[in-house]
């Protein structure tokens, strides 16, 4: 039984393997030049087992992204393949990576940029995660940098333009803060690194909006819960709200203490959202269990 052994399973091209033995070729073009498309999904324990939170729109904008780079993908069998890794790993409370990339040519090496004649391969591993703590604050600050334009590289999980969220990340820790905040060149706030964002004025929820941003499920989720509006927000007014969050899958809900000079107050809207969100992905939510697939 693969629940009882101490060695965590992935799938890789179709099958359960063991993770430490499973490796890619140094020549793998992905490797090179970032040439893939992954995922960020999470499940939870839940009264009917672990469940995987809003699975189907997961593996859509996978799809997308796999179909602008010619990577073939199946949502069915990314499914099957999410199910039985989980299942393998006896895991409840999961983070879930799927990944799809392209590896070499037929026969060895190649390092043109024409993808057409390369190898696919598609993997999911899950990492056992504790409940996420959203006690702790996080610091933000306006990057130097500027996002991938959407006309340059669509906002889809490709793999490549997460250097730009790297670069930016990287820039904001040196300076002694946690997060970094993209805004374009007309001062619109566009996202963080991995995370979209909302705020709170007067009462009113808003959620950020903008080309450039990646479309994020918990966004969604969140607008759906809360009746947000959805606009495009300047810098100044992000400074002049009551409450700033920023929300992803792996972060939920979280509330900003600071963004740059500016500090923010305590956040009771934030709290109350994040409180619900907890509740819809452990399937305590009645009316919300559709967004449920349980393993
Ligand atoms: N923006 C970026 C750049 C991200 O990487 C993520 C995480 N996937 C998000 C936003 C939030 O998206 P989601 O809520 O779908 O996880």
């Amino acid at each position: 039984d693969a629940r009882r052994s101490d060695t965590l399973l992935l799938w890789f091209d179709g099958e359960l393997a063991a993770a430490d033995v499973m490796q890619a070729p140094l020549s793998t073009h992905a490797l090179h030049y970032g040439t893939g498309v992954f995922e960020g999904i999470r499940s939870y324990a839940t009264r009917e087992g672990a469940a995987v939170f809003r699975l189907p729109e997961h593996l859509e904008r996978m799809r997308k992204g796999a179909e602008l780079l010619g990577l073939r993908f199946d949502a069915a069998l990314a499914t099957e393949a999410t199910v039985q890794t989980l299942r393998a790993n006896g895991h409840r409370d999961a983070y879930i990576r799927p990944l799809s990339w392209f590896g070499t040519g037929a026969t060895g090496p190649s390092f043109g940029l024409d993808v057409s004649p390369l190898t696919q391969h598609f993997m999911v591993t899950t990492v056992a995660q504790r409940v996420h703590l959203s006690g702790e604050r996080t610091r933000l600050t306006v990057s130097p940098w500027r996002r991938n334009p959407a006309t340059a590289l669509p906002p889809l999980k490709l793999c490549g333009g997460y250097v730009n969220s790297i670069l930016a990340k990287r820039e904001a820790r040196s300076r002694g803060f946690d997060e970094a905040l993209f805004v374009d060149e007309e001062g619109f706030v566009v996202e963080c690194t991995g995370a979209n964002v909302f705020m709170v004025r007067n009462g009113q929820v808003t959620a950020v909006e903008h080309r450039d941003a990646l479309p994020g499920i918990t966004r969604d989720t969140l607008i759906a819960l809360s009746g947000a509006q959805s606009r495009q927000v300047t810098h100044h007014e992000l400074l002049d709200a009551d409450e700033v969050f920023v929300c992803g899958t792996a972060a939920e809900a979280a509330p900003i203490s600071t963004l740059d000079r500016r500090e923010f107050g305590d956040n009771p809207v934030t709290r109350e959202l994040a409180a619900l969100y907890a509740r819809v992905v452990r399937g305590e939510e009645p009316g919300r269990s559709a967004w449920l697939t349980v393993v």
